[in-house]
């Protein structure tokens, strides 16, 4: 392993630092073996950022190897309470570079800065929140009267491979890396190829707080790399994010190596619905921050609002105002709330389904188009189709982008039926004065999270994670600490009394 020295950056906002271009193993940063490098681009001006190193397959496996040997120590010798430590130096020294590891995500993904800013804080809130259960996780005693002396023991699986996708880069290290490391067990990350400076970044905070070497190790790279850690016999979990196409196949390939138990953070195309009771004002703002946040691009988006009939016509005036008021532009700018799209793929992607939805017959009641920002950038403009129906790919599948469809509905069994019509399950907004209403339609939706008058409101002790195609296993919350856990029973036969 050759050590590689951090590169001096400018940021577009003017923050200058050193940033990490090496991976992340045992430790150090360093050189990939091949010396293979590989940019990453600004979406907002398209043009390159800083070469990173890109990680083959021999850096996995020294990555793996590393964590392998770091298990022995953290898993079962560390005390507990220390692991909490280590998590909460963490989460300060994240917190004292809150800026700068924001300015990072907003060049590296486009995000606008006070959304960035706003993943950030939670990624601080996150670490604290699984530091504190580094010393409280333990097993139970059970009681079976018959000369057995019973208990459980909770204990870490050991390497851990987490493939993390570009929308929210330090969020979805901070969801993956905080339970599976106050639970003991140790870390093989892959980022995703478009968005890997902030968790470099972070990794050089770990050297800081003082982890042991080779507990955390991240490698920078594309799918392939992703493959190997699915496929690698020493890693006994794979924790998963992104489309649910690629998460099939991590699946499978972690499956069939050596049945490596998995979770997988999938896709969505979740409902947003407006009852003619809700408080307009209200649920108008959730409809466009469920949509129109983090660009689009986030599994969980409101991209499709339904809409009761008595107040149909005044929400999709109102909304198209706050469709087009939304000012897309550069994410530094304080005034945009819409930065550009993660990459070009994406951009193509989302152009190439308002094509589609305009050939399959539906309403173009704004939006449409790519919008330049001043100097290039993948900016797309908010977009809303209406005169929608169940069979159109816009409705069906997960745009990931800008681009909501609204559909008018009568009665609130009719709605659920329109909602539960996906492969998806991910997440669902119900917005109604009614309490028995909320409480209703909330318990016949087939999805893992419910936000009822809110959208998007996610809180770290709250668990997240989808039903259906949307994928298996929890994210924050308690829950999400027992995907990296195993119990093991141990059953003492006591000698018969002998006095
Ligand atoms: P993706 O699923 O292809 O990539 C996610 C991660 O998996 C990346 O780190 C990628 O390098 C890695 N990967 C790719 N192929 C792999 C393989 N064969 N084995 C192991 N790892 C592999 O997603 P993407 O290309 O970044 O985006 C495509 C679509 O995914 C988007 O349009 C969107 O619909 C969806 N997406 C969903 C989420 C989510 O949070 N649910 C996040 C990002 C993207």
């Amino acid at each position: 392993l050759t050590p590689v020295k951090n590169e001096p950056l400018t940021l577009p906002n003017g923050a200058k630092y050193e940033q990490p271009v090496g991976l992340f193993i045992n430790g150090e940063f360093v050189k990939s073996q091949s010396g293979k490098r590989f940019e990453t681009e600004n979406p907002t001006t398209e043009t390159p950022i800083i070469s990173v190193y890109e990680a083959g397959e021999a850096d996995a496996n020294a990555a793996v190897e590393a964590a392998k040997n770091a298990f022995k120590n953290w898993g079962f010798k560390t005390a507990p309470s220390e692991r909490g430590v280590l998590l909460n130096k963490l989460a300060d020294l994240i917190e004292r570079d809150l800026d700068l590891i924001s300015a990072i995500e907003t060049t590296d993904n486009g995000k606008v800065f006070a959304q960035a800013q706003g993943d950030v804080a939670l990624v601080v809130k996150v670490l604290r929140y699984y530091a504190g259960f580094a010393d409280k996780i333990g097993g139970d005693l059970v009681q079976t009267n018959d000369g057995f002396f019973n208990y459980t023991r909770k204990e870490p699986l050991g390497v851990c491979g987490q493939i993390i996708p570009w929308n929210f880069p330090l969020l979805m290290w901070a969801w993956k890396i905080a339970p599976a490391l106050t639970t003991g067990n140790t870390v093989v990350l892959k980022t995703a190829e478009s968005t890997p400076l902030s968790a470099l970044y972070a990794c050089k905070l770990s050297q800081e707080a003082g982890f042991p070497k080779g507990v955390l190790n991240v490698v920078s790279g594309y799918g392939p790399v992703g493959g190997v850690l699915s496929a690698h016999p020493d890693i006994k979990k794979i924790a998963f994010t992104g489309s649910t196409a690629t998460g099939k196949q991590v699946a499978k390939t972690a499956l069939t190596s050596n049945l490596k138990k998995t979770t997988m953070e999938l896709g969505g195309k979740s409902p947003n619905i407006i009852f003619d009771d809700a408080n307009l004002e209200d649920a108008l703002s959730a409809a466009a921050l469920g949509i129109f946040f983090n660009s689009g691009e986030v599994c969980c988006a409101g991209s499709r609002l339904f809409v009761q009939a008595g107040v149909y016509d005044q929400v999709v005036e109102a909304f198209k105002k706050k469709a087009e008021s939304v000012k897309v532009g550069d994410p530094f700018d304080p005034n945009s709330l819409q930065g550009p799209q993660q990459n070009k793929n994406q951009f193509k992607k989302i152009l190439g389904y308002i094509e589609q939805g305009q050939k399959e017959g539906a309403h173009l009641l704004c939006g449409g188009s790519a919008q330049a920002g001043p100097n290039k950038g993948y900016f797309i403009q908010p977009t809303v189709f209406t005169d929608v129906n169940n069979d159109m790919s816009i409705v069906r599948e997960e745009i990931f982008g800008p681009v909501l469809t609204i559909t008018k509905f009568n009665t609130v069994d009719e709605v659920i039926d329109m909602a539960n019509d996906s492969e998806y399950g991910l997440a669902a907004g119900i917005h109604t004065t009614d309490i028995n209403k909320a409480h209703y339609v909330a318990e016949n939706i087939a999805s893992g999270t419910i936000w009822v008058n809110c959208y998007n409101a996610f809180h770290e002790a709250v668990p997240f994670g989808g039903y259906k195609q949307s994928g298996f296993g929890k994210e924050m919350g308690r829950d999400g600490l027992e995907n990296y856990l195993q119990t093991k029973a141990v059953r003492v036969k006591l000698d018969e009394r002998k006095w």
